[in-house]
């Protein structure tokens, strides 16, 4: 069979690019070697999907640490509202959360994925569930693909693989090694987004606790500061995750780094010793790890005393004022010690892939090979959470499938 354009891989950016190319008259084969669509999509947000921002396309840009410059024509083109306004026109209603995120009315990803699916179908996308292990080309450029059980043909090829996180969605990395063979570049991938590993046991003593509403900051070995952040912090078995550690988790340099934790951003110091007097007043009889529940959560309190030195059991009104005093400042800087991040397996999202500057910006056509378009976390751009990167896959699935129509 032949066709006009060929899309590999069926994640949000495959099937958009599909929809769109097909949308522009093309006759359009989509490729998944899953036997469904969009596995990955429906984990995405806790099931819930953060589909995108609603923001300016500039916003989206300035929450896009990595090659975020590249992303500018394709951003300008598609921005968040075009996105929100496809799903509304095909019966997904959405609701805007808490840091602009936007998610189905519904709370569930599989609206989302429904939605697509229906578009799919409506503009005639053929898909097959095979995987494609090489791209076929000969001296105009594509020509094809070769999948599981044979060849088919048609000039433009969308690579939309994805990255290498959550490898049992399907994305294992083929589209890089495709890339690779036809001389592209491909930046190493690594984890973004990825829970960080800790020194000591405390994390795993507070397991399980969740903190929200913590300031939370990421320093070099030299105390500067790489990264600030405000939101929720989760303590793990191996360290810390939430949004606020998958954040700083992109902009981890080199060893010794920490973050640091204020528990009372809306104190300040003075203020946080005034309250711990308060507290310790009104609990006077109590020993301190009794005395300290209105200002911590439970599993917090040994772990705090234990860094002071103070007893557990030592009653409140005997606690001295250079230990208020420390008690005060740990509160408002909470040191957990960063050894490393979780493998890329576990992120969200990979940092790396295809060179940005093989790419042409507006299309997403390679430079290399005439007819071989990019869509989505194959590309080397990723930004943080908050519908930032699925806004990625959308817009540069946009930006292929709108320009393929020049090729044929
Ligand atoms: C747990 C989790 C939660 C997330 N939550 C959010 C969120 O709420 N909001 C947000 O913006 N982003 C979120 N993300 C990131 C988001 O999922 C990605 O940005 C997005 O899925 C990238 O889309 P994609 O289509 O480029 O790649 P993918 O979704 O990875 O899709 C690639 C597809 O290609 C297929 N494929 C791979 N190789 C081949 C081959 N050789 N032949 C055929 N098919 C192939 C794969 O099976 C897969 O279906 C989350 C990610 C994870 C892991």
């Amino acid at each position: 069979m032949t066709y006009d354009v060929i899309v590999v891989g069926g994640g949000p950016a495959g099937m958009f690019a599909a929809i769109t190319a097909a949308g522009q008259g093309s006759r359009v084969l989509l490729l998944e070697r899953n036997d469904r669509l969009g596995k990955k999509l429906l984990i995405t947000g806790k099931g819930r999907c953060n589909v995108t921002n609603h923001c300016s396309s500039r916003e989206v840009l300035e929450n896009t640490p990595r090659n975020g410059r590249f992303l500018y024509s394709a951003m300008e083109s598609f921005p968040p509202e075009q996105i929100c306004k496809f799903l509304q026109e095909r019966g997904c209603a959405l609701k805007t959360e808490r840091g602009n995120r936007v998610f189905p009315v519904s709370d569930r990803s599989q609206s989302v994925l429904d939605c697509l699916k229906r578009e799919l179908t409506k503009k005639k996308v053929q898909i097959v569930t095979e995987r494609v292990s090489e791209i076929l080309t000969d001296d105009q450029g594509v020509r094809g693909v070769r999948a599981a059980h044979g060849d088919y043909f048609a000039p433009c090829v969308i690579l939309a693989t994805g990255g290498v996180s959550y490898p049992s969605t399907g994305s294992t990395g083929d589209g890089y090694a495709m890339a690779k063979a036809l001389g592209h570049t491909v930046i190493e991938p690594v984890g973004s987004l990825v829970p960080l590993c800790a020194a000591g046991r405390d994390h795993a003593d507070m397991q399980g606790l969740s903190l929200r509403n913590v300031a939370v900051k990421l320093v070099d070995q030299k105390g500067k500061v790489l990264y600030k952040d405000f939101g929720e912090l989760l303590f793990t078995h191996f360290g810390v995750s939430g949004p606020t550690a998958l954040s700083a988790s992109a902009h981890l340099k080199g060893e010794g780094c920490k973050l640091l934790i204020d528990l009372k951003p809306a104190l300040e110091l003075q203020k946080l010793q005034e309250r711990i007097i308060r507290d310790l007043d009104q609990y006077r009889n109590r020993s301190m790890e009794n005395a300290l529940t209105d200002l911590l959560p439970r599993s917090m309190i040994p772990v705090v005393l234990r860094r002071l030195n103070i007893s557990a059991s030592l009653q409140a009104n005997s606690l001295r004022k250079e230990q208020r005093r420390a008690l005060a400042e740990l509160l408002k800087s909470f040191p957990v010690e960063i050894t490393g991040k979780r493998p890329v397996e576990e992120a969200i999202i990979t940092s790396g892939g295809i060179k940005v500057s093989e790419i042409d910006p507006k299309t997403m056509q390679s430079k290399k090979v005439p007819g071989l378009f990019f869509a989505g976390e194959i590309i080397d751009c990723d930004a943080y959470t908050g519908g930032f990167n699925l806004q990625i896959a959308w817009a540069t699935a946009y930006a292929a499938g709108c320009n393929v129509k020049n090729r044929h």
